[in-house]
């Protein structure tokens, strides 16, 4: 019977060796409790209201390409952003545009440079790109060495990454130093200012991106609807951009890929900003109610300025991440360097507090 022969391997690109296979999220171990998934950093809060009837009513023209320019929303983020509808470019997602960003940029034997521990997606898009990633460690406090970054920008360097705040530390990176940074970096090596949290920071030292894009045409702003405005299932997000960049972006973006179900959801959640920035306001007191209390249980952890709490775990994170299963969390652990965990829906925020006490207690982690 079986004399089938194994199917011989495909020739696939060598670059994927270097890829982690994709692990589909497990379900919790926890039994009859309400499990919170605190994994992905998402928006607890359902889509704003309205934003459900304009995806309805997009949905019956679905028969039918999406607007590929995004003209209507280009032109009411244009107007909030002060710029002109060609410095916008639209994606699915900021993860699109990063693939872009890659693609417009980047030739096998280039070098990408970003800090680690960063956003995971960085060191995946650049090793299917063929470029080499350069990883400058963080500093201390969780947040990126800019001057160790100046100083691993090559002749071969294409892209610089700056995440802030940074996933999954939550620390953002000072405006004086990016400037300081920016005045050094060649002036055609684009550099990414990932923003994704930009609306849940409130430290006062934190980049006014827009500006410094006005001083530096070598940045590209990326922004997203996945976190602050609750759409990560629609996948759309933005970089603003010099029209250089934005013109080669749309030549790399896939074509029609921001459906218009997505371009309406965003147009309908721009227009109701006060309910946005409300929830984005409770979501930042809950994060300040998780940081209070868990630093008063004596936990140290970098600055929170985005809708999570980096928790340094080291050697402990997947033992922690085991036992927050137990008790229904779905934390995001990153082995023998710490865990992630999202500020969500109250209850979630209230058994993340209990966790981490029971958890460091057990494990003698208070001093
Ligand atoms: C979530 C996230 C993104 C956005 O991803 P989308 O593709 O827009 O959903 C981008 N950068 C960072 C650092 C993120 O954490």
């Amino acid at each position: 019977m079986s004399d089938v022969k194994p199917n011989p391997p495909m020739r696939l690109r060598a670059a994927l060796d270097a890829i982690p296979a994709y692990k589909p999220g497990k379900s919790s171990a926890s039994g009859d409790q309400i499990v919170y998934k605190i994994s992905s950093n998402e928006n607890p809060y359902p889509p704003l209201p309205g934003v459900v009837e304009a995806v309805a009513d997009a949905a019956t023209r679905i028969n039918r390409y999406p607007d590929a320019a995004a003209v209507q929303l280009s032109q009411v983020l244009a107007d909030r952003l002060n710029v002109t509808t060609d410095e916008l470019s639209f994606a699915t997602g900021s993860s699109g545009l990063l693939f872009a960003l890659h693609d417009i940029a980047c030739e096998p034997g280039d070098e990408v440079v970003f800090a680690w521990r960063s956003f995971e997606m960085y060191p995946i898009v650049t090793a299917l790109s063929g470029a080499d990633a350069v990883k400058v460690p963080l500093a201390d406090d969780g947040r990126h060495d800019l001057k160790a970054m100046a100083a691993a920008v090559t002749d071969k360097t294409r892209l610089v990454i700056v995440c802030s705040p940074n996933n999954p530390t939550g620390a953002v990176v000072h405006d004086d130093e990016l400037r300081e940074f920016l005045a050094v970096v060649p002036k055609d090596v684009i550099v990414v200012l990932d923003e994704a949290y930009l609306e849940f920071v409130r430290d006062p030292q934190a980049p006014d991106a827009m500006a410094i894009y006005r001083d530096f045409p070598n940045v590209v702003v990326l922004r997203t609807f996945s976190k602050a405005y609750g759409l990560a299932g629609l996948r759309i997000g933005y970089a603003v951009a010099s029209p250089e960049i934005t013109g080669a972006l749309r030549k790399a973006i896939m074509p029609f890929g921001v459906s218009d179900l997505a371009q309406h959801a965003a147009l309908a959640s721009l227009e109701r900003m006060d309910e946005l920035n409300a929830r984005v306001d409770a979501l930042v007191a809950e994060r300040t109610r998780v940081v209070d209390a868990l630093t008063q249980l004596g936990v140290t952890m970098p600055d929170a300025q985005s809708n999570f709490v980096w928790l340094p775990l080291g050697e402990k994170t997947l033992d922690f991440a085991a036992f927050a299963d137990e008790r229904g969390l779905i934390v995001r652990p990153f082995a023998g360097d710490g865990a992630r965990c999202t500020i969500a829906e109250t209850e979630a925020n209230d058994r993340l507090i209990e966790v981490v006490r029971d958890f460091y207690t057990q494990n003698g982690l208070f001093g």
